[in-house]
């Protein structure tokens, strides 16, 4: 082994984020003591979990600590923990590197963040690298719980670091950072004592500073509700969340039967994949007796709920657990649906309570709550009253439950019915809702693509079927006489006649060939010419469009659903029944306007047509404008 240092250059994205933290974050620079000793927490939590599967016998009796020492005269800041440690691999892969896959991404990511706000930095980890912020160079010496040689870590943050072997340490990792000139505060006891306070108070293994234990050590998740404060709460949220934001709700429950358990579990208030940060990591830590087993486990919440965080301790899991017998352990597998159940039914709880509050949660996070609709048939049930739409009946960006939609249906009716459109508007003015609007049922509004994967997913609540309105075998409730009297009145337009009716739909179908499975006389329609429906009574138009976004279907693909599709149209309607007459005197341009209602149609039910063919008819119809 050579004793010389050997110079290594950091990886590109590493110099990225480098640079971005000196220069845009600075502002900030408290962050850096609750990085560098969150990270001593971590390595220490790690050798607590491995010491009690592994046995290690160096240094097996050095007490788990962290220790913050300064020097005012020299300008210096050391942190020590007596951690796991690091190998000269770990070191180099750990320190030189993002370990994040997709690192570039991940790079852009962060300045975008670091450019709108600073406090998003904590959820990207670039933990360590904070540390330049006030340093002028930092030193980690360490030494692996394995026993092998110690090594240090040198670098000035420029570009390049130097790894070279270090004797004499005893397990863990020691960071000595030499501080810049404008961040001496860093070497004054009393500067540490309070960043300790504020945002360390909860690290389970005793912090000193020169000596002196400054924080409490105790796990808050396992005292008795009535003894914690709301302060407490919030900032033990912000410690185990890597948070700067307030919770916007918390469950702290305990149980004994059918499991031991203590969890306390918060919703935090933004949503950080909406604000274009990527797939998040889970949010929720396991521990048994306080020991910490898997931390962002992937295993004690659905992935759907990674939003949250918090805490779950179980005395019944087995301490010696390995992390990677989590994954498929039956007794995690029943925690887990113990805990989700009851964080759902607190949440259905909290909707009843402050419908408002709610409604701002369901704004941030309720694609969490679909996203587990449509991947866990397990919780539907739970679930469904999570649920929120716009409907006919609510004011335009106020929401209904489905409960309350089943409350206010009438005698009589006994599906729910929803439909999809890109907007309110577009919904409100489309073909899809007339009869309902004319017959007084409230039919829900989808607005956005997945809903519809959400609702033919739960497919019935509270035994009431789930139908969309674009579906071609829908039949709204029987009418009573009083809607018959009213339609009569109200259309007061005369029919085509029922044998007409029928050769219009038969030679329409001719015409659109493959287009369409059928063309059929509407009983829906009130003032529009035309719709479509589609025959696939789980298949939405929505739906299809996600689809052929994927390109997984649409116009091109021979199996699409288009086959499936079915035109209605409306025999009341003026452009109908001027069509049928039409087609006996000038059986051309009869054919453009068939063609064309149904593009038409097509494009209210949100699918796509040829442009340009479109185009061109539209162009050979107004034409006829001189004639
Ligand atoms: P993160 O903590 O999010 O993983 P950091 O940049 O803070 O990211 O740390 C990078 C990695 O360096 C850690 O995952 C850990 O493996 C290693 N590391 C940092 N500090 C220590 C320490 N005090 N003891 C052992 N390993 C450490
Ligand atoms: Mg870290």
């Amino acid at each position: 082994m050579s004793t010389q240092a050997e110079t290594k250059q950091f990886q590109a994205e590493t110099r990225k984020v480098l640079d971005i933290v000196i220069n845009s974050l600075y502002t900030e620079r408290d962050i850096f003591v609750r990085e560098l000793v969150s990270n001593a927490s971590d390595a220490l939590e790690k050798f607590r979990h491995l010491s009690l599967t592994e046995q290690p016998e160096f240094d097996a009796h050095v007490p788990l600590e962290i220790n913050l020492d300064c020097d005012d005269k020299k300008h210096t800041l050391t942190i020590t923990d007596t951690g796991v440690g690091m190998t000269a691999e770990e070191l180099e892969e750990n320190l030189g590197t993002i370990a994040h896959s997709g690192s570039g991404k991940f790079v852009e990511e962060l300045a975008e963040a670091a450019k709108k706000d600073v406090s998003l930095i904590g959820q990207f980890g670039v933990g360590f690298y904070s540390a330049f912020m006030a340093a002028k160079t930092v030193t980690v010496q360490t030494r692996s719980w394995d026993g092998s040689n110690g090594h240090e870590w040198h670098s000035d943050g420029n570009g390049s670091y130097t790894i070279s072997p270090c004797d004499g340490l005893h397990r863990g990792t020691k960071i000595i950072i030499e501080l810049k000139d404008d961040a001496e505060e860093y070497g004054q006891k009393f500067t540490l004592e309070r960043i300790i306070k504020q945002y360390s108070t909860f690290i389970p293994f005793p912090v000193k500073v020169e000596g002196n234990k400054v924080n409490t050590v105790e796990a808050i998740w396992s005292r008795s509700k009535s003894e914690i404060t709301d302060e407490e709460y919030s900032e033990f949220y912000k410690f185990v969340g890597n948070a700067y934001d307030e919770p916007t709700f918390r469950l702290h429950f305990a149980a004994d039967a059918p499991l031991a358990i203590n969890a306390l579990l918060f919703v935090p208030k933004d949503n950080f994949e909406n604000l274009g940060m990527g797939r998040m990591d889970p949010g929720v830590n396991l521990y048994c007796q306080k020991v910490l087993i898997d931390q962002h486990s992937k295993s004690i919440l659905p992935e759907w709920l990674r939003f949250i965080k918090g805490v779950v301790d179980s005395e019944d899991l087995p301490l010696n657990i390995s992390r990677q017998s989590l994954q498929d352990n039956a007794l995690v597998m029943k925690l887990r649906k113990v805990i989700t159940k009851r964080f759902l039914k607190y949440m259905t709880e909290e909707a009843k309570k402050d419908s408002e509050k709610y409604l701002t949660f369901w704004k941030t996070f309720g694609i969490f709550i679909k996203e587990g609709v449509t991947s866990d048939f397990e919780y539907q049930k739970e679930l469904a009253p999570l649920l929120r739409f716009e409907s006919s009946a609510t004011e335009a960006g106020s929401m209904t439950s489905l409960q309350e939609y089943v409350d206010r249906m009438a005698e009589g009716q006994e599906e729910i019915y929803y439909i999809n459109g890109p907007s309110r508007g577009a919904i409100e003015n489309g073909p899809y809702v007339e009869m309902f609007k004319k017959r007084d049922i409230e039919i829900l509004y989808t607005l956005e693509p997945i809903d519809d994967f959400v609702l033919s997913h739960l497919g019935e609540f509270d035994g009431k079927k789930l139908l969309s309105a674009d579906r071609a075998d829908l039949r709204l409730p029987e009418s009573t006489e009083k809607d018959e009297q009213a339609q009569d009145d109200a259309s007061g337009e005369e029919k085509l006649a029922e044998a007409v009716q029928t050769s219009l739909c038969k030679w329409m179908k001719e015409i659109l060939g493959e287009k369409v499975k059928e063309v059929k006389s509407s009983t829906r329609l009130v003032d529009s010419p035309a719709m479509i429906v589609n025959a696939d009574g789980y298949m939405t138009s929505s739906m299809e469009r996600i689809l052929a976004a994927q390109g997984k279907s649409g116009q091109d693909n021979p199996m699409a659903m288009s086959g499936k599709k079915e035109m209605e149209i409306n025999p009341a309607n003026s452009l109908i029944k001027k069509m049928a007459d039409l087609r006996t005197k000038d059986q051309d341009f009869a054919k453009d306007v068939a063609e064309q209602i149904y593009d038409n149609a097509m494009i209210q039910a949100g699918l796509l047509v040829d442009p340009q063919e479109m185009v061109n008819r539209n162009y050979r119809i107004l034409e006829r404008m001189s004639a």
